[in-house]
């Protein structure tokens, strides 16, 4: 790396003066108290309250949110930089605590309000003070249809330490404790993975095959628990009402069965346009005719390892952001100026990056691991794309806002493509070039294609589920069916890689989670597709202005203005073009090498 002035850290003051602070004591017993007052005020009483006292009941409940957002952010935020500090997890520990403990007093209010008739919603509505928290209303209103008695919720909730999250931690702590053997070492789950992107092909290649065959040793286990999940699933589904294993996930992430469906189909019916037409040109990169399961993310020979200074690196995202919008650039430009962003890795500090806001209508923070790396400045032009999504989002209202997977890493992919395209605009030769496209369109089939061949895999599991328990060795089967239809006929498919479906933990503590990846990968390309054929006018402030609504708008509504409509295949092809586009770039340099 560089060598490098201080670069920035972060200053916290704002919330509070360090742990010791006071005041951190004085917000805790605050919060209690509201929560408290507020459960007298309210509890059993929501049906009978007049709009004027059911808006002031949403401003108290704004409040308390406020007080909660600002004690558990600034906790987290503290001990992402102080993870050896045991004052700094104890407090953080003691905030989460304390926050459930009187959290539970106000849960009453949504699901008294749930219990109100359509008629007296439409009542309270007609006040314009409710109406402008009706982004939040309708997020507590749609569970209605699906709720059960409260006994049987209250059961539900019981039992669910027995059940559901009884496995799920079975799971976790099965995994943690694996350990696999390269070379005679020892490595955990993390350490394995990270020796396939190792330059060395035999070590991938052992590394690959026992990831394989400790997963083969727990799949007594691991198939079990997974049918168990399953299982546990389907029960409680099926007293809910939700149509498909799908259903109920799709309704926490606010999209319709038909739009995820649609979005499923149009990425598999490009597996062999885009996914297979990589890795045949990714085998010819490495010298190889097919490659191994574990070769997908290996580094190419010719990768270039150009460094930037954090002064390099500010200017390359900042550029970017300018040529494309200079008021995104303004927004972006303040992070920089203020002490709202911290960069270099040291001691005790959380590895990779992230942006965290404690209050909707305050900036949030960056935290970054900043070693000079090309990708450590795509990483800063993504933390940096969520840092301005947040601040556009500020006047949207602590309750009303939210954040919906599927439309949250809008605007952080999209400050990595601008990033990205500037770099690759600036590339110096042919070689550079190739290795920035194959890392990018990696990248891009990893998130938006290979998502949705788990997306298959759990589908086909759950529906097999509800005839009996499934066998491992059935669940291999349809594991390496849909790897074989994603990856296609140059990556080697077989009984080394059979088991590999277990190491996917969102199948286990998130089910049908996978797709929502591959969702807001094509959203976004959709967008930059859109942007890069310049079809769009004002695409700037029309794009601007989806940012501001993306957590309190329905999609429909959001991408109208851009002419795009999810529930369409068009939509998701537009962003699978995109990639179609890199790879078109890419096919075309390595056939003149
Ligand atoms: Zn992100």
């Amino acid at each position: 790396m560089k060598k490098e002035k201080k670069m920035p850290e972060w200053d916290l003051s704002e919330y509070y003066n360090g742990v010791d602070d006071p005041k951190i004591d004085e917000d805790i017993k605050k919060y209690a108290e509201k929560a408290a007052e507020f459960a007298v005020r309210y509890r059993g009483k929501v049906a009978k309250l007049e709009a004027g006292e059911f808006a002031a009941a949403l401003r108290e409940l704004e409040e308390l949110s406020r007080i909660s957002g600002k004690l558990g952010g600034y906790a987290s935020l503290n001990s992402s930089t102080n993870l050896t500090d045991p004052k700094a997890s104890a407090l953080y520990q003691k905030i989460v605590e304390s926050l459930n403990d009187a959290g539970k007093d106000i849960l009453f209010f949504g699901l008294e309000y749930n219990k109100l008739s359509a008629a007296a919603e439409k009542k309270l509505l007609a006040d314009e003070t409710v109406r402008g928290y009706l982004p939040y209303l309708k997020r507590v209103r749609k569970y209605k249809p699906y709720e059960l008695s409260e006994e049987v919720e209250k059961t539900l909730l019981e039992k669910d330490v027995t059940s559901g999250s009884a496995w799920v931690r079975l799971y976790e702590e099965t995994m943690a404790r694996l350990s696999y053997t390269v070379d005679g070492k020892k490595y955990n789950d993390a350490q394995v993975s990270r020796l396939c992107l190792s330059p060395d092909a035999a070590l991938r290649e052992k590394a690959g095959k026992e990831i394989n065959n400790v997963s083969k040793e727990n799949s007594f286990t691991v198939g079990y628990i997974y049918n168990m999940i399953m299982k546990d699933k389907a029960v409680e589904d099926e007293k809910r009402g939700f149509k498909l294993p799908m259903s109920a996930r799709n309704l926490a992430e606010e999209v319709s069965d038909e739009t995820v469906d649609c979005l499923a189909q149009t990425v598999r019916d490009n597996y062999e346009n885009i996914a297979w037409r990589f890795y045949k040109i990714k085998a010819k990169l490495l010298g190889v005719e097919k490659i191994k399961y574990w070769d997908r993310n290996a580094p190419l020979p010719l990768e270039s390892d150009k460094e930037y200074s954090w002064e390099e690196a500010v200017q390359t995202v900042l550029e970017a952001y300018k040529a494309f919008s200079p008021k995104l650039f303004d927004i972006a430009r303040e992070f920089f100026d203020k002490p709202w962003i911290d960069v270099a890795p040291k001691e005790g500090k959380r590895s990779g990056a992230f942006c965290s806001g404690p209050l909707t209508e305050e900036h949030p923070f960056l935290l970054l691991n900043f070693t000079g790396k090309r990708n450590d400045v795509l990483t800063l032009a993504h933390e940096l794309g969520h840092g301005c999504h947040h601040q556009l989002r500020r006047h949207n209202g602590v309750l009303n806002e939210t954040t919906r997977m599927t439309t949250e890493e809008v605007a952080s992919v999209f400050g990595e493509m601008l990033v990205f395209q500037a770099m690759l605009n600036q590339a110096k030769d042919d070689k550079e070039k190739i290795a920035l496209l194959a890392m990018k369109v990696n990248d891009m089939i990893n998130t938006a294609v290979r998502q949705i061949a788990f997306h298959f895999f759990e589908t086909r599991a759950h529906d097999e589920r509800k005839g009996g328990e499934v066998p491992v060795g059935r669940l291999n089967e349809i594991w390496l069916e849909e790897m074989k239809t994603s990856l296609g006929p140059w990556v080697e498919v077989d009984e080394n890689s059979a088991y590999i479906w277990e190491q996917v933990g969102h199948f286990f503590f998130l089910p049908f989670y996978v797709y929502a990846y591959s969702f807001a990968d094509c959203v976004v390309n959709s967008l930059y597709w859109l942007k890069l054929q310049g079809k769009v006018d004002n695409f700037e402030d029309k794009y601007l202005a989806l940012l501001q609504k993306t957590a309190i708008g329905d999609y429909q509504d959001i991408f109208a203005p851009f002419g795009l409509n999810p529930a369409s295949k068009e939509f998701w092809q537009g962003g699978l073009n995109l990639i179609s586009y890199y790879l078109d770039q890419l096919e075309e340099l390595v056939n003149k090498l």
